[in-house]
């Protein structure tokens, strides 16, 4: 019988696969007896998985002590190897393996509940912490006893796509996905605005999150419809609702070819005034999109995506070659490249042994890169060199502190010092922005306008810490409001503020891209939106029909109202 499942709508367009399902290890675990002759057999597979773990560890170890990741990352490495050699983890469980004639997996996991119950004990914060660091090294043990060998799903070869069904996704494991014929992404947990969420988006494969337990109630191969505009997934569609479906897809790709014909025209509302449609891009591999929306230049190049899900940092040169890819491939148009926004839930390989209590609120975004001056100016060279080659700008995220602000541009200089030493070349002009995405920020703009050439606010994070509500939490997620009174009051005084300085403000989160708030953009002054590249056209569209002047009083009103439910029927208004 087919059945309909309810979650949140993040990636948008329908997949029609089969189940593929991502382990949970420590949930996987199950409890046989192991019989006496095999107990020795049992031990060895033990000691074999530790062997394994320690080797992914020291090979985790050789990259931070050669100084590519974060130096903390070293600490948490050699806390996991002790671990592995305490004997209060492993030969407990080889205790419990020969007494208790049990499997080697279901030993480990119920000497590790022992180990965190008396880390538990412990008044010391930090010391009780680590047993998070209990739990990460028993979940690699597991792992590789289960034979998990990573989460890559096979190609299949009946032309339909494979859905990915997993607990969560981190934006790594999302990426890993990239070259396999995934045809949709399926997760009990996760918000429309968390990077899992935008990389979805960016990859145009449809995706619904906070499903709860859909892992418990799907089965491996079985036939499942993504939609991922309206946020269901249907489980087991009989030819019929698989036909209507089939129509429903066919139907919105005939939408998105009418887009297609604005392609070339200019983006100017009906009052004449032009507004730049930027591109929002994880690196080169999205010049294609970007082209074939034909955007006014790139926004938002987030840079992260070419430092995670992997065991080495990209070197200079490395990142030299992506930096000048992206700016030869957009002659004559600006390009914003940000520096890297590590952090929270972008975590470096191996970082995530690092156990924050607030990871967003942690070492995140600039904050990590004056933690890490030499990964950092690594990029400020390699971003320098690139802008011999175009109009490339650097934006600096989560910026909240004058001096941080001044630790950056300090960084810059020094950046280029060394490369007139060198006698290579850069842009002496470059322009250095930042990204308004905290509240503190946009209430001190003062202290920006007079250090940065540029800013850009990141909705995404701004709502997120105004609201005091995780983007990635699918639990809170019905309170994440981008009308909030609250969060339009940051956004219409940045553009404001800006303008009246002079200064360049453009919008890079995820509202820039939602139809719904295009009209409320431009009234409030925003005249340069960056978005995903998949949805320029459909932006385009909005703009083309607006009028600025009868756009800007009625925001102004808006802005005015304190009521949730007058705001978001005078928003759609707006857009009617
Ligand atoms: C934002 O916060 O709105 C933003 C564009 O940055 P990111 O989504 O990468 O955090
Ligand atoms: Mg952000």
């Amino acid at each position: 019988m087919p059945f309909t499942l309810h979650g949140l709508a993040v990636s948008q367009g329908i997949a029609i696969g089969h189940v593929h399902l991502i382990s949970h290890a420590l949930l996987e675990v199950n409890h046989y007896h192991v019989a006496p002759k095999y107990l020795e057999d049992e031990l060895d597979r033990l000691d074999e998985a530790v062997a394994t773990v320690q080797g992914e560890l020291i090979g985790l170890k050789a990259v931070t002590t050669s100084g590519q990741a974060h130096s903390e990352v070293g600490a948490f490495v050699d806390l996991q190897l002790m671990m592995l050699a305490d004997p209060m983890l492993i030969d407990a469980a080889r205790q419990l393996i020969t007494e208790r004639r049990c499997n080697a997996e279901w030993a480990l996991v119920q000497q590790m509940e022992h180990v965190v119950e008396q880390f538990r004990q412990i008044e010391d914060p930090y010391l009780r912490e680590r047993q998070a660091d209990v739990v990460q090294v028993v979940e690699r043990l597991v792992k590789v006893l289960l034979g998990h060998p990573g989460h890559l799903p096979p190609r299949r070869r009946d032309g339909l796509g494979t859905i990915v069904v997993a607990h969560d996704l981190s934006p790594a494991d999302t990426i890993g996905f990239r070259d396999h014929n995934i045809a949709g992404f399926v997760t009990d947990v996760g918000g429309p605005t968390s990077h899992t969420a935008i990389v979805a988006r960016s990859l145009k494969i449809p995706a619904v999150v906070g499903l709860h337990h859909v892992r418990d109630l799907l089965e491996e191969d079985e036939l499942i419809i993504v939609d991922g505009t309206r946020g269901v997934i249907i489980v087991a569609p009989d030819d019929e609702i698989v036909e209507e479906y089939r129509l429903r897809r066919s139907e919105l790709e005939i939408e998105r070819s009418k887009l297609n014909r604005l392609r070339d025209t200019r983006a100017a509302t009906l009052d004449g005034e032009e507004i730049n449609l930027l591109a929002n891009i994880e690196g080169p591999k999205d010049l294609p999109a970007v082209k074939s929306a034909n955007a006014d230049g790139i926004g938002l190049y987030r840079t992260e995506f070419l430092f995670i899900g992997r065991d080495t940092l990209p070197d200079e040169e490395e990142q030299y070659e992506a930096y000048r890819a992206v700016v030869k491939a957009m002659p004559g148009k600006s390009v914003t490249i940000r520096s890297f926004d590590v952090g929270a839930d972008k975590a470096l390989n191996g970082a995530q042994a690092r156990v924050e209590p607030n990871p967003a609120l942690g070492l995140r975004a600039v904050r990590y890169s004056l933690a890490e001056p030499k990964m950092f100016k690594t990029q400020l060279r390699a971003l320098l060199r690139a802008s011999a080659h175009g109009k490339l700008q650097v934006m600096v995220p989560m910026l909240a502190h004058a001096q941080e602000i001044d630790q950056c541009l300090a960084l810059v200089e020094k950046a280029k010092v060394e490369l007139r030493a060198e006698k290579l070349k850069f842009d002496e002009g470059i322009r250095i922005g930042g990204m308004i995405e905290v509240p503190a920020a946009a209430l001190s703009l003062g202290m920006f306008i007079r250090r940065l050439a540029f800013l850009s606010i990141g909705t995404n994070d701004l709502i997120q810490y105004t609201l005091a509500i995780d983007r990635s939490d699918e639990a809170v997620v019905h309170l994440y409001d981008p009308l909030h009174p609250a969060v339009l009051k940051l956004i219409a005084g940045t553009i404001a503020t800006g303008a009246r300085f002079g200064l360049p403000v453009s919008v890079c989160g995820e509202m820039a891209g939602d139809p719904l708030y295009t009209e409320l953009l431009l009234g409030m002054g925003l005249r340069n939106f960056s978005m995903h590249p998949g949805n320029i056209l459909e932006i385009k569209q909005q703009v083309l029909r607006a009028d600025l002047g009868d756009l800007a009083p009625k925001v102004q009103r808006i802005l005015k109202m304190d009521e949730p439910a007058r705001i978001r029927e005078a928003v759609e208004r707006l857009t009617a």
